[in-house]
């Protein structure tokens, strides 16, 4: 993208070149520079822009990846019980027959039978349809 808009610049300033062999009044000679200077900075300013977005969005993925780690060592260490010993793990039945649990501390996530039976929960934590 960027070597695109040089090229359109080094278009424009060709463009608006004079010919070798033409002497340019001083008036002229400054509205040229004037524009070319115009037309740097605002090129400059696009590729600020541009790396200040790839920043951004560089530093959103690396927050996503270290919140994703910090999520998988929380399950990891989580043993998926209330204080009273009982599953913190609650179910939701789903219109295709399945049943996805759900650890209420760590956010773990099992799908049927994934799920070990030490770790079920009563049935009234298991909500949806009945079948
Ligand atoms: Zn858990």
């Amino acid at each position: 993208m960027s070597s695109m808009k040089n090229e359109t610049l080094s278009a424009t300033l060709s463009a608006i070149a004079p010919p070798a062999n033409v002497e340019l009044d001083p008036i002229q000679r400054q509205l040229q520079m004037l524009l070319l200077k115009r037309l740097q900075k605002e090129d400059e300013e696009e590729e600020a822009k541009r790396e200040s977005a790839r920043r951004l969005q560089l530093e959103g993925a690396k927050a996503m990846v270290a919140r994703q780690k910090a999520e998988e060592e929380n399950q990891l260490y989580c043993d998926h019980r209330k204080e009273n010993g009982q599953s913190a793990i609650v179910g939701q039945r789903d219109h295709q027959h399945h049943t996805h649990y759900l650890c209420l501390h760590c956010n773990k996530h099992w799908l049927d039978r994934e799920l070990p039976d030490a770790l079920m929960p009563k049935g009234e934590h298991i909500g949806g349809p009945n079948v």
